[in-house]
This record gives structure tokens, C-alpha cells and sequence, in this order.
């Protein structure tokens, strides 16, 4: 949760969704105090699909409770009163807060506004003080609001939690009562389907009935899915998928070690700071003394004779022996302490897991010498990655700790740029073609000329240089994307490719990166036409982010229900019946396909054509193809197709140059 303190320019960043939401925490609070007088307000934004209100009260509220506080909504709502803006000095705040007249319906003797004064000792010295008021329910807060009550088109509260007081333990425990509002019924409706549409498709869910990868804290780790057979099928078809497109558009694939030593990320700049808390612990190989080793003993021996003749020696200086009589040491206790130490084991170097691709890809262009002539090189890897995500945030396939990137990373030079990335948006594109995914936004974080030095690479020409190139090629491309100042990452702007799932829910799903820091960090020089050494600019693209959260968007994206060429199981024929005949046609089919490479599978036994066709979709099999002694006579299978029901016979040549087709069209 963050509880930073927004400046006035984010709030007047909200949407107008957002203000009818805090608007509506604004009228939740002005119905809790109509039920309960003596409720304490503290702080009400907006967050993402609603709003929330913390709140001190004797009465502890529970679901129960919504009903008769959305009464009390709705009078206000229908009230209509205006939000009206009161600017008052920091004096008169904290007056009304002593009276316990702020975040309630009138003053209240004896029952200061407490959290009040606590948020009025946050507000920066200087900045305008301001109220607002609708009706008898007067609240310190720095807007922005919708006009009237009323324009509060649709709302609902949702759940109740409980929460400290500014997010700090130490503080008191709060209620935190959650709501969502909404432009109108309609829009709230269509929200409230598809939170219920996505439980129903809910990737955690369907991954454990169709058998698609597994969690094994206890053996394996938090966050370090295993893929199962079946997930593994899915996995591999979108490598495949990327192998294809990324060899036609001129990639070239590499294969890096899992692991690096300490000065990759210390050279890349991700350690010791900036990353480190997303990095596993170092892996620190240790050595063994060369006394503990074969052949110490005697290496031993020697150090003793010669430590203790020098010992010897010293004790001859007048007044040292019995300096160290005094001390309790002897000469031989000394020689001791010595090679104590000399048999300590020592740290020879430390290892990490590797969070990210780039830096072995970057040791990869610095391998062997670049001319102008080996640009564009596009490297490509599924890459995997260990990230520490913290334990609370762990989240089915969506936030793990191991992950397999589509990555692959561009090195080229500023006259190439264009094209190169204008290649990779159509690749994108290409991709939301095959999955079917129609709404679709580019976010392009630029950087804060502000903070360049701290929050950016000080670079200000180069930052300017890549932004226009990039915003040049996003315009002309007609691409649907969005620009968001302050947001790029260190080392150059970024872009975040948000999609929408068929249900209307958002992923981020991949980023793209312009990086103009790191390659000269590493060194990296291609020697150009007038044979000086340039440092290339390089692209990180990721069009199919990683697996985990790919196959997690496409689970909900399909619930479940691939297409021919995604579905672990693609083909399953089945008998009615267990005629020997019937069965060996049924075996003839499956081994055609599965030399074609599709996953075919049979159901050959004695039970009902019924239960097999009934197992065969909870399995969410795509196609299955039932041959019965009128089939086989005739030389054909009965079509069935997950979710479309029974196609009808057709003849055995045709449904098997079909399946192979839709295959490799990759059809949707
Ligand atoms: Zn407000
Ligand atoms: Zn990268």
C-alpha cells in the first residue's frame, strides 16, 4: 500500500472515474456518521477499480452493515449537494480540528478530529489549505471532487479490512471500508460480470484442473512454478511461435548460463543498490586454506618452525617476555593464534542468479570484434530469470521468483533505430493478431529533465535524442499508445505493452526498453564506416513477456479453451465400443498425427461413447474424433469440437489435412 502523501499536480492528475470515487468516499463517510456519530475519519483516496475509507469507530462494521449505510448513500446522493471548496489558514484547521468539527457532520465537544490534525501536519508549509462540503459533512482534503453529490452515477461498497493509522504499525488500527462507484448502473454491471467472469476463469484455477503446472512450496520453493506436461505443450508452442517469427525477422538465437559473477551486475550497475533487493543472495565460493589441504601438513610444519624461531627472537628484546608473561601468552600460544588464521577458509568470489538477460547478452556483442557491417544484431534467448519477489507478493503464474523471457536485445546504430523499433511494434502486433487480442496500449515513459543525475542517467542530449526517435516512429506506425512523463527507467525511456484479456481485464504484459547507458558501461563498440569505435544504442523487447505471465493472461484470455494449435491435448479419438478393428483404425489415426506432431490421444475402452466424449471436454480436449462401424466402413470419424458441439462425419483424409492446416496457420 502506498501511503506517500500525493502532491496537488498528482491530484490533479485524477480521472474523472477517480474523482467520482473519492467523491463517493466523501459520501460514505457523511452516511457513517449519520449511523454512527462518533466515527473518526482519517484519510479516503481513490485506488484502482474504487475507493476506500479508513475509519475509527467503537461499532466494528461488517458486510451486514453495507445495506443501511448505502441507505444513507443514497439520501446524500440524492440531496444533490454541491462539493464546495473552502480555503482556510492553517490556524483555523487545526481550530476545527480541536472542536472535532473536520471529517464530521458538526462539532463534536470533547472528541477532537485526531487524524485530522495528524494529516494536517503532513501538508507542506505553504500549500493552500482547503475543505470541502457537501451538505452538514465538512472534511480536510485537497480535492479533486465531480460537482454534486449527484453526479455519483452508481456505487456499491464492496468489503471491509482493517488497516493502521498512516500505514505505521505503531499507530492505531483502523477500519478500512472499501466501495467502488461508477459513471452508471450500466458501466457498474458490466464491472461486477466481469470480476465474476475472471473468478470463473481464474488462471490459479484452471491451471490445476486441466493439469497445466504446479506449486511446491515446501520442496521446491514460493514462486518456482513447476510446468507439467501439459503446461509444458503451451510453453513450447509459444517458443516455437517466437523461434518462427524471430528467425524470419532476421534474429539470431544465443544461450547464456543461469548464473554470473559479482562484476557483471557491479559493471551493468544493477549492484550493489539499485537491484539488489530483486536479486537472490549471492552464491559465495569459498576455498579452503592450502594448510587444510593434501599436502599441508608439512607446508604446516614449516610455518610453525619459522614462527617460532621469530617468536624466539623478539622474546630476546628486554622487558617483551615479561610484557607477555603479564598477558598470559607464550610463544607457543602465539604460533598457535598465527596459524589459526592461515587455516581460515576464504571467500574467492561470489556468484548470482541472473535477474535479468541483458548483461550475458551484452558479454555476448563483446565477444568478438563489431564492424558497422554486423549491424543490427539481434539476439534472441528465452532467457530465465530468478527474481526475489517478496512472499506476499507472489501471485499464481502472475508474480513468481523463476521466470522464462522472450527476450532478445537489438544492438544497432541511431540510423537504424527506427526501423529496428518500428520492427518490434510490428511484431506486437503481429502477436495480438494471433492471440486474438484487440485492445491494446503502448504506455511511453519519457524521463523528469528534473531529475536527471538521480532518478535518470545524466545523459540530457541522449535522452532527448531517443525520445523523439521513439515518439516519431510510435506516431507514424499509428500505434495506439499513450505518453507518460517521469516514469522511464534509468537508463532510457520505456514502454509498457498493456493489453486487454477477451473479459476486459488489464495485464501488463511485456516492456520495451531504448537503453543508451548500459552498452557504454560495458564497453561495447562497434568500429564504424570512418574506422572510429561507436558504442551501439541497443533495444530490450520481450513481445511475449514470459512465459509465467503469458500463458497466466492466456488461461483467463481463452479460460481454458485453446485453440487447435495452443491446447495441451490437441486430438483425442475415440471408439464406441472396443472392436479389435475399430481400435486399430482408432491407433492408425493417432500414430499419423502424432508423426505429424500433434498431440493426439485415445480413449479406446468398453464404457459408453457418452462418458468418453463427457471426459474427453472436462479435459477441455480440442478435437475429438469418434469413429463408430458405420465410420469405419465408410471411411470416416464423427467430428466433435470442444465448446461447438458435434460437426458430423466426414471423411478420415479430409479431417486430417484439416486439423494439420488449422495447425499450421496457427488459427484461432
Ligand atoms: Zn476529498
Ligand atoms: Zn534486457
Amino acid at each position: 500500500m502506498d501511503n506517500e502523501r500525493k502532491t496537488l499536480d498528482d491530484r490533479q492528475k485524477m480521472t474523472d472515474l477517480e474523482r467520482i470515487r473519492h467523491s463517493c468516499a466523501h459520501v460514505m463517510a457523511t452516511a457513517i456518521l449519520r449511523l454512527w456519530p462518533d466515527a473518526q475519519f482519517a484519510a479516503g483516496p481513490p485506488v484502482e477499480n474504487g475507493f476506500y475509507y479508513d475509519v475509527e469507530l467503537s461499532h466494528r462494521i461488517t458486510p451486514e452493515d453495507f445495506g443501511s449505510i448505502e441507505a444513507e448513500m443514497k439520501k446524500e446522493i440524492k440531496a444533490n449537494h454541491t462539493f464546495e471548496k473552502i480555503t482556510v489558514t492553517r490556524e483555523q484547521a487545526l481550530r476545527d480540528a480541536e472542536t472535532g468539527r473536520l471529517g464530521a457532520l458538526a462539532e463534536r465537544p470533547g472528541q477532537p478530529s485526531k487524524f485530522k490534525v495528524g494529516n494536517l501536519a503532513d501538508i507542506p508549509e505553504g500549500e493552500q489549505i482547503t475543505y470541502f462540503k457537501n451538505g452538514d459533512f465538512l472534511d480536510l482534503c485537497a480535492g479533486p471532487h465531480v460537482m454534486r453529490t449527484g453526479n455519483i452515477g452508481a456505487f456499491k461498497l464492496t468489503t471491509v479490512a482493517s488497516a493502521y493509522y498512516k500505514g505505521d504499525e505503531k499507530n492505531p488500527q483502523l477500519q478500512r471500508i472499501y466501495g467502488t462507484a461508477f459513471k452508471n448502473k450500466t458501466e457498474m454491471e458490466a464491472y461486477f460480470a466481469m470480476v465474476e467472469e475472471a473468478k470463473r476463469r481464474d488462471h490459479r484455477k484452471i491451471g490445476q484442473e486441466m493439469g497445466l503446472f504446479a506449486m511446491d512450496a515446501e520442496y521446491v520453493g514460493p514462486g518456482l512454478p513447476l510446468w507439467l506436461p501439459k503446461g509444458t505443450a503451451i510453453l513450447e508452442e509459444l517458443e516455437k511461435l517466437a523461434k518462427e517469427t524471430e528467425f524470419a525477422a532476421g534474429y539470431v538465437r544465443v544461450k547464456t548460463p543461469h548464473i554470473a559473477r559479482e562484476k557483471m551486475y557491479l559493471t551493468s550497475g544493477h549492484l550493489p543498490v539499485l537491484y539488489a533487493d530483486s536479486m537472490f543472495p549471492p552464491m559465495e565460493l569459498i576455498e579452503e586454506s592450502l594448510l587444510k589441504k593434501e599436502g599441508g601438513e608439512s607446508i604446516r610444519a614449516d610455518m610453525k618452525q619459522l614462527l617460532q624461531r621469530a617468536f624466539d627472537d623478539v622474546n630476546k628484546i628486554p622487558g617483551v617476555a615479561e610484557g607477555l608473561a603479564e598477558e598470559g601468552v607464550t610463544n607457543a600460544s602465539m604460533v598457535e593464534d598465527v596459524l589459526k588464521i592461515a587455516e581460515r577458509p576464504r571467500k574467492v568470489e561470489r556468484y548470482y542468479l541472473k535477474a535479468m538477460n541483458c548483461p550475458h547478452h551484452h558479454r555476448i556483442f563483446a565477444a568478438e570484434p563489431r564492424s558497422y557491417r554486423d549491424l543490427p544484431l539481434r539476439l534472441a534467448e528465452y532467457g530465465a530469470c530468478y527474481r526475489y519477489e517478496q512472499s506476499g507478493e507472489l501471485f499464481g503464474l502472475m508474480r513468481v521468483r523463476s521466470l522464462n523471457m522472450n527476450d532478445a536485445h537489438i544492438y544497432c546504430t541511431p540510423e537504424q533505430f527506427a526501423q529496428e523499433f518500428n520492427a518490434v511494434n510490428e511484431m506486437y502486433l503481429k502477436y495480438f493478431k494471433i492471440f486474438g487480442i484487440e485492445k491494446h496500449v503502448m504506455r511511453f515513459s519519457t524521463h523528469d529533465p528534473a531529475k536527471l543525475g538521480q532518478k535518470f542517467v545524466n545523459e540530457p542530449a541522449l535522452w532527448i535524442q531517443t525520445e523523439n526517435m521513439v515518439r516519431d516512429v510510435l506516431k507514424t506506425s499509428g500505434i495506439n499508445y499513450m505518453e507518460v512523463p517521469n516514469e522511464a527507467a534509468f537508463y532510457g525511456p520505456k514502454i509498457d505493452v498493456q493489453v486487454w484479456s477477451v473479459i476486459g481485464r488489464e495485464f501488463t504484459l511485456a516492456t520495451n526498453q531504448v537503453d543508451f547507458a548500459v552498452p557504454a558501461r560495458f564497453g561495447l563498440t562497434y568500429r564504424d564506416k570512418d574506422n572510429t569505435d561507436k558504442t551501439p544504442l541497443c533495444i530490450h523487447r520481450a513481445p511475449l513477456g514470459t512465459h509465467e505471465r503469458f500463458i497466466g493472461f492466456l488461461i483467463e484470455h481463452y479460460a481454458g479453451n485453446f485453440p487447435l494449435w495452443l491446447a495441451p491435448e490437441q486430438v483425442r479419438v475415440l471408439t464406441i465400443g472396443e472392436d479389435a478393428p475399430l481400435v486399430a483404425c482408432a491407433k492408425t489415426i493417432i500414430a499419423d498425427l502424432r508423426a505429424k506432431q500433434v498431440r493426439a490421444e485415445g480413449d479406446f475402452g468398453s464404457d459408453k461413447i457418452n462418458g468418453k466424449i463427457q471426459r474427453a471436454e472436462e479435459a477441455k480436449v480440442h478435437t475429438m474424433l469418434v469413429i463408430g462401424p458405420r465410420d469405419l466402413e465408410a471411411g470416416n470419424v464423427s467430428v466433435r469440437v470442444h465448446g461447438k458441439g458435434n460437426l458430423g462425419a466426414k471423411p478420415k483424409a479430409e479431417v486430417l489435412a484439416a486439423i494439420l492446416q488449422s495447425i499450421a496457420e496457427r488459427q484461432p
